[in-house]
């Protein structure tokens, strides 16, 4: 049955659930960019997992700093101890952020930075005697996490629509979808115009009454990879800052060198005043995320009633001795850099094979946040029939091809099937061309 393993050559029910019905195989080792199965069967991480894996999988040093962490301690609670690991780790982090963003809270994931920015924000409001500020816009698409509170402000329907009536409505503005509505992404005048929704829809909702606005600098697993055009970045910022709402990047995703740049929004020279981080700060080695935020932010909240705020796990240090050793290794192998150069290789390798499938309509992303898209006709960006299944079906090909890849099926609020190309930041050239030509065969296949 789909829930059947075979473990030690006997079949096995697993206890476990997620959401995909049928187990995949059981992972054995993993090494750089690639992973093994129990049967020997390798695989190119083409994805870094869910755009985690930066620096690739067993990196040595990273390993060296958790075993000699794991000798001094793992756990000591943040309200009985501080540790060496965790205010390190603090230091570097603040040492990579804008100037004047140095206040850095850990947690364990991408949720629960997300969460702690929506309640540092509030809490923030409050000492501003801003009580009726309660409501944070958020765009749609977007994907901001799973518990209930970064739900209420994610725009995808397929993980939001079960758990409407528990959670807070929040208002939505579009996301910028330039290739879609037929707009130049390279003139401002198309980055103001998507901008612009967002001071439209806080005025419909009283100025008074927005607390803040969270965005994705490049859009992760809602769109796709779809960089926002000229000038909208820079007008987000001029728009919040008129109406005094705060300005959340969320970085889970672009956070980390992926894009080329540490942060997604240093494409743009624009500081937030909040930032959600994780991924590949924890890079697959350990749970971990941060919110970081401006210095006169947090201090107004700790010298009120404190940061009414929990998890247990927050500044673990066996996660912050991972984090930093992960961080430098993003340093002194120049990671960051690394994925601005693979990530310009990857996406006109991206491109030439789109030469070849019609059914390719789109290659974007920077760096190595990188997708594609495939569409039912290029001129009317009309998408692949629904029952077509591409999303599910080219992932299970590649797979099958020794290549892991990422999809869904969502685009600028149309059903569309999109793919992230998104191996760790460590990858070169020839393992490039291991992994377009895996690609190409498998578009082959899924054409056929
Ligand atoms: N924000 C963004 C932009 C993400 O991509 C994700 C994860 N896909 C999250 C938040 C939630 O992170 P986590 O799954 O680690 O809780």
């Amino acid at each position: 049955s789909a829930n059947t393993l075979v473990v030690e050559g006997r079949p096995h029910m697993s206890n476990l659930f997620y959401q995909t019905k049928a187990p995949r195989p059981t992972l054995a080792r993993a090494e750089g960019i690639y992973m093994w199965d129990t049967s020997g069967k390798r695989y190119i991480d083409g994805s870094s997992g869910a755009m985690v894996s930066n620096i690739g999988h067993s990196n040595p040093a990273v390993l060296a700093a958790m075993r000699a962490q794991m000798d001094k301690s793992t756990f000591g609670y943040r309200l009985h101890f501080q540790t060496d690991a965790s205010e390190a780790l603090a230091d570097k982090v603040a040492s990579l952020t804008p100037k004047g963003l140095d206040r850095v809270f850990f947690v364990s994931g991408g949720s629960e930075a997300v969460e702690s920015t929506l309640k540092l924000a509030r809490q923030y409001a409050l000492t501003q005697g801003q009580a009726q500020r309660t409501k944070v816009i958020s765009r749609y698409p977007s994907y901001h996490g799973s518990t209930l509170g970064a739900l209420a402000i994610t725009g995808y329907a397929p993980m939001t629509a079960p758990f409407d009536p528990m959670m807070h409505a929040m208002p939505k503005i579009p996301a910028p979808r330039a290739y879609l509505d037929g707009l130049d992404p390279t003139d401002t005048a198309t980055g103001l115009h998507y901008a612009n929704m967002l001071e439209a829809k806080i005025l419909e909702e009283g100025p008074a009454t927005i607390l803040a606005f969270i965005v994705e600098p490049i859009g992760g697993a809602s769109t796709g990879a779809l960089v926002p055009p000229a000038g909208y970045m820079q007008r987000i910022r001029q728009i919040c800052d008129q109406y005094g709402v705060l300005l959340i990047h969320d970085e889970v995703m672009t956070g980390g060198g992926r894009t080329g740049r540490f942060f997604g929004a240093d494409h743009w020279d624009v500081t937030p005043d909040i930032i959600a981080l994780s991924k590949g700060f924890g890079a697959g080695y350990v749970p971990l995320g941060a919110m970081i935020a401006r210095n006169d932010i947090v201090e107004a909240v700790m010298n009120g009633d404190g940061f009414i705020h929990g998890y247990t796990y927050a500044g673990n240090p066996l996660a912050c001795a991972a984090g930093l050793a992960v961080l430098n290794e993003i340093e002194q192998h120049s990671l960051t850099e690394n994925a601005a150069q693979m990530g310009d290789a990857l996406k006109t390798r991206l491109e030439a094979i789109m030469q070849r499938y019609p059914v390719i309509g789109d290659v974007r992303g920077k760096g190595l946040l990188l997708a594609f898209e495939l569409m039912a006709d290029r001129a009317t960006k009309e998408p692949l029939p629904a029952a077509f299944n591409a999303h599910s079906r080219l992932v299970d090909i590649a797979y099958d091809n020794g290549l892991i890849i990422y999809s869904r099926r969502t685009r600028g609020g149309i059903a569309g099937d999109h793919f992230l190309v998104c191996p760790p930041m460590i990858v070169t050239e020839p393992q490039l061309d291991e992994i377009t030509d895996i690609l190409d065969q498998s578009m082959q296949q899924l054409m056929a």
